[in-house]
């Protein structure tokens, strides 16, 4: 079964100016998918728009506001590296609602496993929150839906960003339903994700980091990646796996560069699918966060959708 991809051209009406994150990314990425012909090899789908009770699942009405009105009023800052336009609170509205697109759409069958090219990005988004380029978290909004509508148990995020998912830990941090794993550089924005950082209360245990530090090898943090999803995630027996896959670990990166190669997305990915195979009929959903090299992105999502389709 073909994988699916979500994408809508609402997504480049999130306007950022002169930003690493900007529509480029995506514009680059969908010609070199069409060039290549992967473009036809995939269910391609358009995203429904999430509601604003859908934002509400883990995020505070306050924030919620303050983004709506801030986009509306025409843009600005909401922190210093994020930015909003007239239109953003749109392409937000259907960035996370892209990945309730993907759940519905994998729990009717139609594919196994999805990925959605959405921006703006939304892992470092928390409850209350947005920074570093995050509006709404995307991944956290889609397993709190998952759970809620469609009465899945437990979900398990692997989040292979260069940077650490703050938002994504923050939110789950207290749920055990819920189980967090993330790799990242450290020390590196946000600040957070040392080792220690395991959960609290019920949730302790159900946050999993694996910071690399200046040096580490790409065969080191494989091998780490490996062992989390063939203990930590097969012990869990997650009934869906959400990737929050950002691709500025690339080596190229000009934000991140964590000196991964290409065959590396491939070979995590497969890791992915490998664990949502045993443990839940291969249901997977990725979302796009972060990578910002316009060369190296379309490359790296294609090896993730080479991988994602190969089930
Ligand atoms: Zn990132």
């Amino acid at each position: 079964m073909a994988a699916m991809l979500i994408y809508d051209n609402i997504y480049l009406e999130h306007d950022t100016g002169p930003h690493p994150e900007n529509q480029q990314r995506l514009i680059s990425t969908c010609e070199h998918l069409k060039t290549t012909g992967m473009w036809n090899q995939l269910l391609i789908k358009k995203p429904r728009k999430a509601s604003e009770e859908e934002l509400l699942l883990v995020h505070t009405a306050r924030h919620c506001e303050i983004v709506k009105t801030a986009s509306l009023r025409g843009g600005g800052y909401l922190d210093p590296d994020t930015v909003v336009s007239k239109k953003s609170y749109e392409a937000a509205l259907f960035a996370a609602g892209g990945v309730l697109t993907a759940i519905d759409s994998i729990v009717k069958k139609d594919s196994v496993n999805a990925f959605c090219m959405v921006r703006p990005p939304g892992h470092h988004a928390t409850s209350d929150r947005a920074m570093g380029f995050c509006l709404f978290n995307n991944a956290a909004i889609g397993a709190r839906y998952a759970q809620k509508k469609h009465g899945m148990d437990k979900i398990a995020i692997f989040d292979w960003d260069v940077h650490h998912g703050n938002g994504t830990q923050d939110i789950f941090y207290e749920d055990p339903s819920v189980l967090y794993f993330s790799i990242h550089r450290f020390p590196f924005y946000p600040g957070s994700g040392e080792t220690d950082e395991t959960g609290a209360g019920k949730g302790k245990g159900f946050t999993i980091n694996k910071p690399f530090y200046y040096g580490t090898t790409r065969d080191d943090m494989l091998k780490k990646t490996s062992g989390v999803l063939t203990k930590q995630f097969r012990e869990f027996k997650p009934d869906l796996i959400i990737i929050s896959a950002g691709f500025d670990g690339y080596k190229n990166d000009p934000v991140g560069g964590m000196g991964l190669e290409i065959e590396d997305y491939k070979k995590m990915t497969r890791m992915a699918v490998e664990a949502a195979n045993e443990c839940c009929e291969g249901r997977m959903v990725s979302t796009l966060e972060g990578g910002y090299d316009l060369h190296g992105l379309p490359l790296c999502i294609e090896a993730h959708l080479k991988s994602m389709n190969e089930v």
